[in-house]
């Protein structure tokens, strides 16, 4: 007996982040009876959301990207609200330091991001810096800019609570479905084909993390962005040395960042040699994956050592308790693709270049605006498709291409 095909109005493919920001988003602003379905391979926010360390910096040198975040944390208060309940939102500040001139640019921007978003912030001196946060060797600081506002939470907690809500909007939620095929037609996307049987809908938004590279190329929508490698470890705790209301740090200077982790402090460093993986061998479950390159990440701790101990002198004593490799995806400029694709109907979110997490109430109002044919605030441009030309993901010079910009990134 054929199965018969389920008919939604939207389908969402994908359960991380995006993908239930973005069914939130739609279901909050969709006609009454709008059928909105989510098809997850796996499980909620098992993919690359799991392992964010889920910093949400607001002031950003990109006033677009600022917005996003600032939507993000709008929708944490709609959330609480529309579940009753408080979500762990640790609201400890980002401190941004500079130990030479090379990242006073950074720094300057960072200010007037803050200043233009209204939030608030203070430059402090070294004494001021040193009971915040006591790890660091603040003799080695230049300058201190610290963003009261900004802050970090549980990635897979802010998930789940896109979901509650989503589903309280009557969004279908369906896990262990895994899209095989989309069904196109000349008039565009029709549905999807999946491990158990047909989804039929006239309007598609993929959120399948770096899955969605292969999934789109084949239908030759290709996608400027690659599975690049993020990566952190955490030590062991110290609760004098990382107290829980410690803020966030950010380290241009040396291409890292931190943040206290239930009392061992979670620090991450960007990868200077380029560390990608090609399409095909993403596998379905991102737990335990090793890049090819420098699969341990010992040679990149190796590597910025000098520079991390520098500025954290305990860690030639303290131990170091978890490692944490993931997967991001990067595009070249260090900003998500937010658009509708050449098959009409079929959108896309995600590209999010290390910062899903933060963007994600952003990007799923701007999805929900395109889909829903409403303005959105501000333009999408910066964040269209095709604004790298004509690119092939699965081309490897193209992929070094999206891995240097993560070596580059400097923000939270
Ligand atoms: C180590 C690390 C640190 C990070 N730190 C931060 C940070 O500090 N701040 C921040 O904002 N962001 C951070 N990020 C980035 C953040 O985790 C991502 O940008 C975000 O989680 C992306 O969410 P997503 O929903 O696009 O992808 P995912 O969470 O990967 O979700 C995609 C989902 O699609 C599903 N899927 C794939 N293919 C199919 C298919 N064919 N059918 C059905 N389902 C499918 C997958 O199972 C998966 O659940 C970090 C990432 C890493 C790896």
């Amino acid at each position: 007996m054929r199965m018969s095909a389920q008919v939604s109005d939207v389908l969402i493919i994908g359960g991380g982040i995006l993908g239930l920001s973005c069914a939130w988003s739609i279901a909050s602003s969709a006609p009454k009876g709008c059928r909105i379905t989510l098809l997850e391979a796996n499980t909620l926010s098992s993919g690359t959301t799991s392992q964010a360390a889920a910093l949400l910096t607001r002031a950003r040198p990109s006033h677009e990207m600022a917005r996003l975040v600032a939507t993000t944390f709008d929708a944490i208060d709609r959330l609480e609200t529309e579940l009753n309940e408080s979500l762990p939102l640790r609201k400890v500040g980002s401190l941004h330091i500079s130990t030479s001139d090379l990242s006073n640019d950074y720094l300057t921007s960072t200010e007037s991001a803050a200043r233009s978003f209204d939030l608030r912030y203070q430059w402090l001196n070294p004494n001021q810096v040193q009971p915040l946060s006591p790890w660091l060797k603040t003799q080695k600081i230049k300058s201190a800019l610290l963003v009261e506002d900004d802050g970090y939470m549980d990635p897979v907690q802010l998930s789940q609570a896109y979901a509650s809500a989503a589903r309280k909007k009557g969004v279908q939620i369906i896990q262990g479905v895994s899209i095989k095929d989309l069904l196109v037609s000349s008039q565009g996307i029709q549905g999807v084909l999946t491990n158990q049987g047909v989804f039929e809908a006239p309007q598609v938004v993929c959120c399948a993390g770096p899955w969605s590279i292969k999934l789109l190329h084949d239908y030759d929508v290709r996608l400027g962005m690659a599975a690049v490698r993020s990566h952190y470890w955490i030590t062991e705790v110290n609760h004098a040395l990382f107290p829980s209301h410690a803020p966030m740090v950010i380290m241009p200077d040396i291409n890292a960042y931190a943040r206290p982790e239930v009392g061992g402090l979670l620090f991450g460093l960007r990868d200077q040699q380029a560390v990608y993986a090609f399409p095909d061998q993403i596998p379905a479950s991102v737990h335990g994956f090793e890049f090819d390159q420098d699969p341990t990440g010992l040679e990149c701790l190796e590597q910025q050592w000098q520079g991390l101990s520098d500025l954290f002198p305990a860690l030639n004593d303290i131990g170091l308790a978890h490692y944490i490799s993931g997967i991001s995806s990067y595009t070249p400029d260090g900003k998500p693709i937010i658009d509708e694709t050449s098959i009409s109907g079929l959108y896309v979110a995600t590209g999010c270049s290390g910062g899903g997490i933060a963007i994600s109430g952003g990007v799923g109002e701007a999805i929900a605006n395109l889909v829903l044919n409403k303005t959105t605030i501000g333009s999408l441009e910066t964040f269209s498709i095709n604004r790298f030309g004509a690119i092939n993901p699965l081309d490897q010079a193209f992929m070094v291409t999206c891995a240097l910009a993560r070596s580059q990134k400097k923000s939270g």
